[in-house]
């Protein structure tokens, strides 16, 4: 990633994409303490246009006082530097990575002698999970890592730490021969994918676990509207493993994953084994939505001028 062409925002200024360089003894290399988002442009009716940003950088913001790092820009800045690395790098469609992180001041947990340094990096990224499963379908394997409880670490912040518990729930379903981890919360409950917030169906509804133990999702929030507007009724509940094995349809949203159907989970299929119909109306929905075909959340797109 690190040899390419283009420009990264990095502390308020569009640096040389080779040139965007830390310290080996950067403080959240060593101890993980940093927060970041996941943002996707789409080609869009106008243009390019970004997708939630408001609400993505608002998520920042809150995973910033959640874990009491001090962001030295305004949300607004924050806005405007997704504008200009899309610009920069001509991008017509993107997937964006803001990051805060601690500076090389200073090592020790305690991490308040380093200053917070901010990056917007873009880049051209396709179907998350491939685009042979947004068609057919992934499939996944229950975990056998349990996903953070609150009290250990914060599931409303998007932290960089927190991804140690995905990447081990992914590595492990990977290596298995799966595309993606389901992981259970501490006390067995289905709690959401490695990067993915999770949602069953059975006889025509939705039923997608409470937040307690997954992060509030932005694409979680939008198929609740898009349920909303089918008439579909979305209840969040404890739900258990061996009701996704037997739930007509399972689908994993996310920004990465945008709606991704699940045929297969530990060996057993998934209703028909295929994209599940009501998934189909989801997905189609919402890439309707994300590329400004949908004028009733037009004030979700943010258009690049
Ligand atoms: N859960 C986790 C652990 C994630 O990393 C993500 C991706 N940000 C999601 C859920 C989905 O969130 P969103 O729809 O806001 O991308």
């Amino acid at each position: 990633m690190a040899d390419r062409d283009g420009f990264i925002w990095f502390n308020g200024n569009l640096v040389d994409w080779r040139n965007a360089k830390t310290h080996v003894l950067t403080h959240t290399l060593h101890y993980g303490m940093g927060v970041f988002e996941g943002v996707r442009a789409y080609e869009a009716q106008q243009g390019t246009a970004i997708f939630r940003l408001q609400d993505h950088t608002k998520r920042l913001f809150n995973s910033a006082k959640i874990t009491g790092m001090n962001l030295p820009f305004s949300p607004e800045q924050i806005n405007q530097a997704h504008i200009e690395v899309v610009k920069a790098n001509k991008l017509n469609s993107c997937y964006f990575r803001p990051m805060a992180f601690y500076g090389s001041n200073k090592l020790g947990v305690g991490p308040d002698l380093n200053d917070v340094q901010v990056i917007v990096a873009a880049w051209p990224w396709g179907a998350y999970l491939g685009e042979e499963g947004m068609q057919r379908g992934i499939r996944v394997q229950v975990s056998s890592f349990t996903r953070h409880h609150p009290n250990i670490t914060m599931i409303k912040a998007k932290a960089n730490g927190n991804y140690m518990n995905s990447i081990m729930a992914n590595t492990e379903a990977t290596r298995n021969g799966y595309d993606e981890a389901i992981m259970l919360d501490a006390n067995g409950f289905v709690a959401e994918g490695s990067g993915e917030n999770i949602f069953i169906v059975n006889d025509g509804k939705l039923y997608t676990p409470a937040l307690d133990a997954a992060l509030d999702g932005i694409t979680r929030r939008t198929v609740m509207a898009i349920a909303a507007d089918m008439q579909l009724s979305v209840t969040e509940k404890r739900i258990t493993r061996d009701e996704v094995y037997c739930a007509d349809e399972v689908f994993f949203t996310g920004t990465a994953a945008e709606v991704t159907p699940i045929r297969e989970v530990d060996g057993r299929v998934i209703g028909c084994g295929a994209r599940g119909s009501l998934t189909t109306e989801i997905q189609q929905r919402y890439f309707e939505i994300v590329h400004g075909k949908n004028a009733k959340y037009e004030s979700w797109l943010t258009y690049i001028d």
